[in-house]
């Protein structure tokens, strides 16, 4: 792996603890806390990503030798490696919740490839660091898999988020009460190494301001717009405002594509909101199926449905104005910070006119097609249909065909289809008109809808089975869902069993509707 060149300068730049050591604890006035990966006993490489792999220079000898397995599985260092875990905070499900960390994620270091980018690998599940409190610092591998092959089918989507090089098997067992009910039971361990240009958090900004650390707040927002956002300019509070404004873009533009594609977070506390805009941590996260937009995989979040996929982009604005609040310390007044949330606001407004331009295969999106595309949503939800299929089987359907024969796979309930038809047709009779007025050429309205509509995405349900085959013994339902969903906008022949709607078994199956955060 004699690509690997590293340039640690988060370690190299900002304070970090004297402690050394995963003794739990209280870290004030450090960003960061060095911390080695606890080995395991036999690391198995179960499956990478070669687009990433070749992002960083390592060809398919270097992957496939042993050296690769005992690296990403934590038991060996390359030279230039200063392994570390993150000091953070964040909001949990509203509160405050303090001082939480990298509990279980370790940064091995920054790689520059041959092309002088910056890319952070950092493993997850690789054993305790001070910021573990009463957990073990390991993950299981049906979490791992979630993690690994979601990163990586949202980069294919177009979708801004980190990314997974490798999933590799402990071979030590992790034990989870998967539903928190009393029935803890020992499960297969993984690791998965995330690539990022970074990982910083709201929640690293949040910690340090929570402390009345302004010093140590400002050094890490310098240091972040010095290594991240280079392409700012100016200086003090105007640089801060800019940076801070660019965030809220980012942010706006991410949420605006998980709500495209059908992506539900489950877990948007603010540790989990990345400053370069970038879907992170993915844990009970999940896909529409039928659309439902009260709906949350998370059933630790059952209660009050936070995180339901319809609230995304007010949340996002609620975890930005967190952000603001902790940044205020560098901030005379609060008119910048303002200016950024309403730049939040702005951006959110023209990426969801945008989506809705696409996803429609229209030139531009109207006042009247923002209630157009409203009205479908209900009849979407009121006729439980699958939100996927509908729009990818709208390129071709004939609006005027009132069979609704073209959307046949996308209904899961006769009678609600039934009950939900008549408004169908007429909405689909004024979508027509409306399309044929618009000057767009048929062929171009074909492709723009056909790169805004996915025709396959990670389905609970595709994940799970590919879980349950690895679970006894079979990887290639893993590799098969992986190669899938590198060419998700495109038709592949053969793989129509990747683009179903959900099957009745599954619907109210554990991890293929419902996740716990118990990973
Ligand atoms: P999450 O809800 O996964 O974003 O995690 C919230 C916090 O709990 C973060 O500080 C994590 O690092 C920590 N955490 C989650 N799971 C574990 C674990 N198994 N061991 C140690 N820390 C964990
Ligand atoms: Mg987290």
């Amino acid at each position: 792996m004699d690509a690997l060149r590293f340039d640690n300068r988060f370690v190299r730049e900002l304070p970090g603890d004297p402690e050394q050591g995963h003794r739990r604890r209280e870290v004030r006035g450090a960003l960061w806390s060095s911390t080695a990966p606890t080995p395991v006993a036999a690391p198995t490489l179960l499956a990478h990503s070669r687009e990433v792999a070749a992002l960083l220079g390592l060809d398919d000898a270097e992957v496939a030798s042993p050296a690769f397995a005992q690296v990403f599985g934590g038991n060996a260092l390359l030279q230039g490696m200063q392994p570390y875990a993150g000091n953070y905070g964040g909001h949990q499900f509203g509160n405050w919740a303090g001082q939480l960390g990298d509990g279980r994620a370790i940064t091995l270091g920054e790689a520059v490839n041959g092309r002088g980018e910056r890319w952070e690998l950092q493993l997850k599940g690789a054993g305790p660091t001070p910021y573990s409190r009463t957990a073990d610092g390991r993950a299981v591998l049906r979490s791992s898999i979630r993690e690994f092959l979601c990163s990586e089918a949202m980069h294919h989507l177009g979708v801004p988020t980190t990314r997974a090089l490798s999933l590799v098997g402990t071979g030590e067992p992790v034990v989870r009460d998967m539903f928190y009910d009393g029935h803890p039971k020992p499960e297969p361990g993984a690791i998965v190494c995330r690539v990022a240009p970074s990982f910083l958090r709201f929640g690293h900004y949040q910690l340090p301001a929570s402390r009345g650390d302004t010093d140590l707040l400002r050094t890490l927002v310098d240091f972040t717009i010095r290594r991240d956002f280079p392409h700012l300019s100016g200086e003090g509070e105007a640089l801060f405002a800019a940076w801070f404004a660019e965030v809220c873009e980012r942010t706006a533009v991410m949420v605006a594509h998980w709500m495209r594609v059908g992506f539900v977070h489950g877990v948007m506390n603010t540790d989990n909101m990345s400053v370069l805009g970038l879907t992170i941590d993915y844990g009970p996260y999940g896909w529409i199926d039928d659309y439902d937009p009260d709906w949350t995989p998370n059933t630790t979040d059952a209660q009050g449905r936070r995180y339901r996929f319809g609230w995304q982009p007010r949340v996002a604005g609620w975890n930005l104005s967190r952000f603001a609040q902790a940044l205020s310390p560098l901030f005379d007044g609060v008119e910048a910070l303002q200016e950024g949330l309403q730049r939040f606001a702005d951006a959110y407004a023209r990426a969801d006119r945008d989506n809705i331009a696409r996803k429609l295969g229209l030139s531009d999106c109207r006042d009247e097609d923002m209630e157009r595309m409203d009205t479908l949503q209900q009849l979407l939800a009121q006729g439980e249909i699958d939100m996927t299929l509908f729009f990818r089987a709208l390129i071709d359907a004939d609006p005027m065909d009132a069979s609704l024969a073209a959307f046949d796979d996308a209904f899961y309930d006769p009678a609600k289809r039934e009950a939900v038809a008549p408004a169908l047709r007429d909405w689909l009779v004024a979508y027509a008109r409306r399309r044929d007025e618009d000057a767009l050429d048929a062929a171009v309205r074909r492709e723009r809808m056909r790169l805004a509509n996915p025709r396959y995405v990670l389905r609970n349900y595709l994940a799970q089975q590919a879980i349950d085959a690895v679970e006894a013994g079979d990887l290639s339902g893993v590799h098969e869902l992986l190669e899938v969903m590198r060419r998700p906008y495109d038709d592949q022949p053969g793989r129509a069993r990747f683009a179903q709607r959900r099957p009745d078994w599954a619907r109210q199956r554990a991890g293929c509707s419902m996740l716990s955060c118990s990973s």
